[in-house]
């Protein structure tokens, strides 16, 4: 098969970690004989230094044009005190409106080699640690109106509101409903509908879209509750749907269950199979250059994008069997690395190349 792919390396350890996630990528195209054409784009800190915007027209074009993205990471402190509408992380809110991408998506799985990482006692994780996110993108109180002023009491005030669509709701709920069935086919959906009226709309749209899926198992749950399900019993979950706020905290939870962040791949969807893949970390400017950082999630981002956006479901399994074999051989980068018998510490490019060479 053949695909396009935009290529957005960006800042920090950016460009490490793609490489060694285009490496994975070629050696799939010659095991499964596929051939993934790749055109590099600039957005964030370097596109700021290159072409003097963070998102440069050109990039969104040749986004549009391909059949799905990879992003290593942008960002990082020689951009820090320019306004925030010209900073790197404008270029990332830019694209993902740009491309139409309304749903998060964002595996936590604990891999049994790092179980040792997790925070939790063996005795919950024992019952596994494998769910996905699918936080709402684009609506809610991030994108409501919001303003600060002063009341007729004369105090500081500050609004910000939380704004729903029926639309909104159904598409993502069918996005975490067909990403169930590609899995263990149960969905959970997080609102809070004891107090919200945008939660109570939620719900009511997120059981009619529940009865077009009879083969997947639903659930309700309040947000306040999930938070504590998440650390007291994960196993229970496979895939949540939430908006917005709600995605953002229950997904860096979930992801702190998993114990590194350097391990954790993320996809941005809209309609259709088009997507933007990246790992969740940021740039790790403390480590960019020195070929320390773990390349796994950007790795496993690039799998997500087989899976996802190409229906590639054998040769994502191929990474993410090979990824988790050369854990299970000891092999660990700093991040992950530690005080364990037969553990070795390995580079950057020497954990794409161990990865590679599992495939093969
Ligand atoms: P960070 O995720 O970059 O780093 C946090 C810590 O985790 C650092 O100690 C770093 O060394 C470590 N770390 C992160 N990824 C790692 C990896 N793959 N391997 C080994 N160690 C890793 O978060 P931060 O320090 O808060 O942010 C740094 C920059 O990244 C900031 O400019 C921020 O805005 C940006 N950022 C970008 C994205 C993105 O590109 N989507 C996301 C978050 C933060």
């Amino acid at each position: 098969m053949n695909k396009k792919i935009a290529v957005i390396r960006g800042d920090g350890i950016g460009p490490e970690i793609t490489e060694e996630a285009l490496k994975v990528l070629n050696e799939i195209c010659r095991k499964f004989g596929h051939s993934f054409e790749y055109t590099d784009v600039l957005m964030g800190g370097i596109a700021i230094d290159k072409a003097g915007t963070p998102l440069p027209q050109e990039t969104i074009d040749i986004c549009l044009n391909s059949d799905a993205v990879l992003l290593g990471a942008i960002g990082g402190p020689k951009w820090d005190s320019l306004p925030g509408n010209q900073r790197p992380e404008a270029g990332l809110l830019g694209l993902r409106g740009a491309l139409k991408l309304f749903a998060n998506i964002r595996p936590a799985k604990l891999l049994a080699p790092l179980a040792s990482a997790c925070p939790l006692k063996p005795e919950i994780t024992s019952k596994g640690l494998d769910l996905v996110i699918v936080r709402e993108l684009t609506g809610g109180v991030y994108f409501g109106e919001r303003k600060t002023y002063i009341d007729e009491n004369g105090a500081k005030t500050a609004v910000d509101s939380m704004k729903y669509s029926d639309y909104e709701i159904e598409r993502i709920c069918r996005t975490a409903f067909e990403t169930a069935r590609k899995r263990r086919c149960k969905v959970h959906s997080i609102d809070k509908a004891n107090v919200l009226d945008s939660s109570r709309l939620w719900r009511e749209i997120a059981h009619k879209t529940a009865e077009l899926y009879p083969d997947v198992e639903y659930f309700d749950m309040l947000v306040d509750n999930c938070a504590m399900q998440l650390v007291r019993n994960p196993a229970q979950f496979d895939v949540i749907v939430t908006e917005n706020m709600f995605g953002d905290i229950l997904s860096d939870e979930a992801s702190m269950l998993t114990g590194s962040l350097g391990m954790l791949p993320s996809a941005s969807q809209g309609d259709g199979s088009f997507g933007l893949y990246e790992p969740i970390h940021g740039s790790a400017p403390d480590i960019a250059g020195l070929n320390q950082a773990n390349p796994i999630a950007t790795i496993l981002s690039a799998a997500m994008m087989l899976r996802h956006s190409f229906d590639m479901p054998t040769e994502a399994d191929a990474i993410e069997r090979a990824v988790n074999t050369v854990l299970e051989k000891g092999y660990r980068t700093g991040d992950i690395m530690s005080e364990g018998e037969g553990l070795k510490l390995v580079s950057c490019s020497e954990m794409g190349g161990l990865i590679c060479g599992e495939i093969r």
